[in-house]
This record gives C-alpha cells, structure tokens and sequence, in this order.
C-alpha cells in the first residue's frame, strides 16, 4: 500500500537585503498583514533590522527586514550597513530585492552599489532568492530585461517579480522561499508571535515614522526617538491603557521648531497619528507624550547609537 508522504516541514530565517527604498519593508508588512515594518517614502527609514515570523501549513519563515545595503558615509550609515551583512551571516537564506522597470531606453542599469550588495550575498554560498519588486508599476514586457540583466550576476535560486503594494505574487515568493529552508520537526517560533520585537521599541519606530511622514522633507532622517516610559500597569487581557513617553530627539533648534510646529499643532498632529497605530498594535489604549530635545550631533556619538540599541 502507498500513502502520499507529506512533504517535510521546513523552518528557518530569510534576510531580506537591497537598495533603501527598494520595497523591503512593504513586502515584510504585506506578509504578516501588519504595520511591523515602518514604510515610509523616504530611503534608509529602517534603521534596525526587525524580525516578522510568518506562518504556513508547511513551513515557516522568520525574516530579518534589514537596513539598506549601500556603500556608506558618516557613522550611523556604517553602522546601519554592518547590521545588514552581519544578518546576511546569520541566516538560511537571502532574498535580495530589485526594483522593476527600465530606463527611458529600454536599458536596464545595474548599479555599482548593487553589484557590491550581489557580491555581499555571493559570498555567503547561501540559497539566495531574487525577487523583483514593484512590478504593480512595470509593464510586463519589461519584466524580461529586468531578469536577463540580474540572471548573469548570481546564481540566483529562483527569480521571482512581485508587488508588496497590490500582494500580486506574495504567495509564489513565499512558497519559493519556504522550499530553500531547513527541515525541521516543529516551528521555531510559537505561531502566534508575529515578531520579536519589543512593543517598546516598535512604539519608537511608529513615532519615528510619523515624524518623517508629517515633516516631510525637512526633517533629516538622523531624527531619533528615545521611549522612556512605557507603562503597563493598567493594561488589561481585554485591552486597558498603556502610557508611554517618548523623547524625540533631533539635531538643531530649527529642527525642533518644525516638529513642534506652530502653537505645538505638528507635534500635536505626530502623536495622534502614532498613537492610533499603537492602539491597533496594541490592542489597547494608549496614553502617548511626546517631548523635543535637541541633541547636538547624536548621530556621531557611539553612546547614542548604542543607548538606542544599534
Ligand atoms: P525599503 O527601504 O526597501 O524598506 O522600502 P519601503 O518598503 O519602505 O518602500 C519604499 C517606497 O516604495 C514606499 O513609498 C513604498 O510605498 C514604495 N513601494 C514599496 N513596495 C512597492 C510596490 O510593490 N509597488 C509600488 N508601486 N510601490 C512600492
Ligand atoms: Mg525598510
């Protein structure tokens, strides 16, 4: 007698590596189906690397969203870059992003800095997994130059196009990627946790994230947000109130008068929105205060960056 044997179940980490703004974080949040990530139109908003597990029937996977990978200047870029490669060498398997679509020409340019990323993951002899992101936005027809430019540069374990944004693919990159994993008896992770993150420091990332998206381009993104307080004596199974105080802290007074805005209306407008996406996070409300302090150069000195767990 036969019976269909199951296919193995399969566990392990993906890191998630390429350009800033390639698409990263919005793949991650498309995946788990939550604000895990914060997205913002800006390049290099993820500062850390967060870790979101998803779950399958078959498999799951636990992904490292990274900092961009990029040739960087002054140190908290550096710092940023290192915590990419050294993900790289923590994980089973690397799925790099690229961006759909050519230029006006029809040409595809693979950028020096890309190449130095390929290289990166190359040397890792890891199953590394290409997938093409943004494709919502790329005519079909120029899917097939996209591919043939990166096909040459690595022995990709599969080349897969997709959209974060419309979730158009999602599935195929999952299932692709589940294959490349380890086998494994059970989950790694118990399945309800979404991700490791301490709600803490996920509440710095929201307010950090609202900061950039309300300020738009007049806030640089050295823009840092210490949680001081997050309290939970009152927080309930079924909801209750979590307070939290956070310091945002930028670098000139200038800079503080644009995120305190007039009569205090964008530090107003900040908070609210944070405060909205915690409580869905959270499950609960939240009582947010939200301070400015200037800190003269925070973003050069090693202490800051290591108080701000980087
Ligand atoms: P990251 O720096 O690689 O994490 O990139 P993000 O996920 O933060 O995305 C950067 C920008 O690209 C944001 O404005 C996103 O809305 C946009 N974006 C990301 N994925 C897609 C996609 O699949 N399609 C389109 N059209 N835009 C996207
Ligand atoms: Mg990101």
């Amino acid at each position: 007698m036969t019976s269909k044997k199951q296919p193995p179940f399969r566990a392990g980490f993906v890191a998630i590596v390429g350009r800033p703004n390639v698409g990263k974080s919005t793949l991650l949040n498309r995946v788990l189906g939550e604000h895990v990530a914060i997205v913002t139109p800006r390049p290099q908003t993820t500062r850390t690397r967060i870790l979101g597990i998803w779950n399958a029937k078959g498999a799951q996977i636990a992904f490292f969203d990274t900092p961009g990978l990029h040739r960087a200047k002054g140190p908290l870029n550096r710092r940023m870059v290192e915590v990419a490669l050294t993900t790289l060498d923590e994980v089973d398997a690397v799925l790099m992003l690229v961006e759909a679509g050519t230029g006006p020409d029809g040409r595809v340019e693979v950028g020096e800095s890309t190449r130095w990323a390929i290289e990166e993951v190359a040397r890792r002899r890891k199953p590394a997994i290409l997938g093409i992101s943004k494709m919502d936005r790329a005519p079909r027809a120029t899917l097939l130059p996209v591919i043939d430019a990166y096909k040459g540069l690595h022995a990709w374990t599969d080349i897969v196009p997709f959209s974060g944004l419309t979730g158009e693919n999602v599935d195929t990159l999952l299932e692709v990627l589940g294959k490349h994993l380890p086998e494994s008896e059970a989950p790694l992770f118990p399945p309800d946790q979404l991700t490791d993150q301490a709600e803490r420091a996920l509440a710095a990332e929201y307010v950090r994230e609202q900061v950039m998206l309300q300020t738009r381009q007049e806030i640089p993104y050295s823009v840092a947000v210490d949680v001081e307080e997050f309290d939970e004596a009152e927080r309930r199974d079924d909801g209750g109130l979590v307070r939290i105080s956070g310091v945002i802290l930028v670098e000139r007074e200038s800079q503080k008068a644009i995120v305190i805005g007039k009569g205090g209306a964008m530090l107003k407008k900040i908070g609210t929105r944070a405060r909205e996406n915690l409580e869905r996070l959270l499950g609960c409300k939240v009582f947010l205060g939200l301070t400015v302090k200037v800190e003269e150069r925070w973003s050069e000195r090693a202490t800051a960056l290591k108080r701000l767990g980087l």
